[in-house]
């Protein structure tokens, strides 16, 4: 069986709006410090920061 421990599901959400818009796989090995990524928002009709909740 895989390392299915280290691999958690994010959701990302907008920074604006608060929704969640995006989930994401995150190596809990890789990537200890909070994810946040620019990406659009359909509800704010743009590109925001979007953050893991
Ligand atoms: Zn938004």
């Amino acid at each position: 069986m895989a390392k299915k421990e280290n691999v958690l599901i994010v959701s990302l959400a907008c920074s604006q709006c608060g929704r969640h818009n995006y989930h994401t796989r995150k190596n809990r090995q890789t990537m200890r410090q909070k994810l946040s990524l620019r990406k659009y928002c359909r509800w704010c009709r743009k590109h925001t920061e979007h953050k893991e909740v």
